[in-house]
């Protein structure tokens, strides 16, 4: 930052002895001179303006009543006189609101008392312009550290996230595929705590990379119409049998003032839901968890008021002063009997903020709690394709699928070549996206699934070139199969030109789901790229597909 010193102007000062026919010579020759320290033994004892000192010595009795008396006469005895090493800001502070007189007459500056320069209203004006644009400087500088620190961290992140997710999918995987084996019971209780934990451990990276992205502000709403009595019902669904198990009842009331359709984004509302019944779940003992859900607002800016009472464990007055941070938990971590982050009411507070609303709690230590929260919605007509008992599915594929696999890691090798045995399909596994191009070249393939990290060659270029390859290979639907899951990477994908994407770690049911949505979505692709090659059998595979989804569960 300036300090006076970039501001002084080390003008001669004048002698106590001198005259002011002498002082009104030097202005007069010098028209830059705007004022003249006058100065006994290097201490200044007064300051002459040039203005006044001309206005006094031009008139036409002026000169001959001053021009011999001494410049003391004449001179201001008390002017400002600020010591070099003063910050700009406090200087033009202090004059603007306690002498604002020296803004039209200058002023002195000294260094341990004894005289340097002038400062006038001009110099001090054009130190404040230079310090408004080296702050601006060093702001854009400092946003651009924080930018590259926070691209840094983003890309660690989605590292770490790509890094963990690739042994997930390995340790999932295996569990999926051992749990379809002969097992004894403990062999097959074992095997349940396992999938737990790491169902636990995918969790919290999906919290911690969820939380990342909205501290961001990287929410982007899905607003879509829904039935949020059905919404309701299938999230208490899922959740009544975790509740039960320990004799807690949940239930659900949605009030007649909720339209039958409203339009908002029914995933995050979900993820809010299933946080707050989550939580009232886990921390009761016994009694019961209810949801209720009502209107408030006026047409065109409605506000869906959801409220989860739960008589558990309360919360004390100054633990719900905190429990929205993130990472924060009402116990501490040592005294800590319930798993969990920290994160769900960080995460949740986030997300109300980002659909226009607010959350909150009320709460006694052993009485309960009463968590609360609204989002903004409008009310909404039936959606199209339900009013018309809901879209069709096109018609799926013929004959037996026969697909390609583009994956480097050997365990998810294995893995997904099970899944695809389990499934049915014919399958070919290679290592690389090289491989994988000349393979599409040499035989025909109804699916490709491509992971995107790989040596040789990666996915993206491999999809790119079998796009730019022509005739029926160009046509073959490409799903990206890959670790990279931060937001924004399946939208990335299709828009490079993969016909669809699925994140590691998968399940079977989700491989089969995605197979069978590109199956019945892609019939064309794949119709096309068949007809060069044998006739189609009339089988309808996307039946298939989906009674062994259903089977899947
Ligand atoms: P987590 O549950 O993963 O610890 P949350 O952010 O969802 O993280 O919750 C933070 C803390 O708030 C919890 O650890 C718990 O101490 C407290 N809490 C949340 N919901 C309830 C509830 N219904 N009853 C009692 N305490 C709760």
């Amino acid at each position: 930052m300036l300090d006076i010193g970039d501001l002084v102007s080390s003008i001669a000062p004048v002698r106590p002895g001198q005259t002011c026919g002498e002082v009104y010579e030097i202005f007069s020759a010098d028209e830059s001179c705007f004022a003249l320290a006058v100065v006994d033994a290097g201490v200044p004892i007064g300051l002459v303006n040039r203005h006044d000192m001309t206005l006094m010595l031009a008139d036409r009795f002026g000169r001959p009543l001053y021009e011999r008396k001494p410049v003391t006469h004449l001179m201001d005895p008390d002017p400002l006189i600020v010591e070099m090493g003063e910050d700009i800001d406090v200087l033009s502070n202090m004059i603007v609101s306690d002498r604002p007189g020296a803004l039209l007459k200058g002023f002195i500056v000294v260094e341990n008392g004894a005289y340097v320069g002038i400062g006038t209203a001009l110099g001090l004006l054009q130190a404040n312009v230079r310090q408004a644009a080296l702050r601006n400087e060093q702001l854009v500088r400092a946003r651009e550290r924080a930018e590259a620190a926070n691209s840094a961290k983003n890309d660690f992140l989605a590292m770490m996230s790509h890094e963990i997710r690739t042994p997930m999918n390995g340790v999932i995987g295996m569990i999926e595929l051992l749990e379809r084996t002969e097992l004894r019971d403990d062999q097959r209780r074992k095997l349940s705590l396992i999938r737990q934990s790491s169902g636990a451990l995918i969790d919290i990276i999906n919290d911690i990379l969820d939380y990342t992205r909205l501290e961001a502000g990287c929410v982007e709403l899905d607003l879509r119409t829904h039935d949020v009595r059905r919404l309701i019902d299938s999230v208490a669904g899922l959740l009544r049998h975790s509740a039960e198990e320990k004799g807690v009842s949940l239930l659900t009331e949605v009030d007649p003032s909720v339209p039958a359709w409203l339009e908002f984004d029914d995933g995050r509302y979900r993820q809010i839901l299933f946080n707050l019944i989550g939580n009232a779940i886990k921390f009761t003992e016994e009694g019961m968890v209810s949801v209720s859900l009502e209107l408030a607002g006026e047409q065109g800016s409605e506000e869906l008021r959801t409220v989860v009472r739960d008589t558990g464990i309360g919360i004390s007055k100054e633990a719900q002063g905190r429990i929205f941070d993130r990472f924060t938990q009402a116990d501490s971590f040592t005294q800590r009997r319930f798993g969990g982050t920290g994160l769900g009411l960080a995460i949740s507070r986030l997300l109300t903020e980002a659909m226009g609303g607010e959350i909150g709690v009320s709460s006694e230590p052993g009485e309960g709690s009463l968590f609360w929260f609204t989002i903004r919605c409008r009310t909404a007509h039936r959606p199209q394709s339900v009013a018309g008992g809901g879209a069709q599915p096109e018609a799926g594929t013929a004959g037996q699928l026969k697909l390609l696999v583009a994956e480097d890691n050997e365990v998810n090798q294995r893995i997904i070549a099970a899944y695809l045995s389990e499934l049915g399909y014919i399958h070919h596994i290679v290592s690389d996206g090289k491989q994988a191009l000349d393979i599409a070249g040499q035989q025909r393939f109804d699916m490709i699934l491509m992971d995107i990290h790989m040596p040789e060659m990666d996915g993206v270029s491999a999809a790119k070139h079998l796009r730019e390859a022509g005739g029926a290979t160009a046509k073959v639907p490409v799903v990206a199969l890959t670790a990279n899951a931060m937001a924004g990477d399946r939208e990335r994908y299709i828009e490079q030109g993969f016909s669809d994407y699925l994140a590691k770690p998968f399940t079977l049911a989700e491989l089969a789901e995605v197979i069978a949505r590109v199956a019945a979505c892609k019939v064309s692709f794949v119709e096309t790229a068949m007809a060069d090659a044998e006739p189609a059998d009339t089988e309808d595979h996307a039946e298939i597909l989906d009674e062994l989804i259903e089977n899947l569960g």
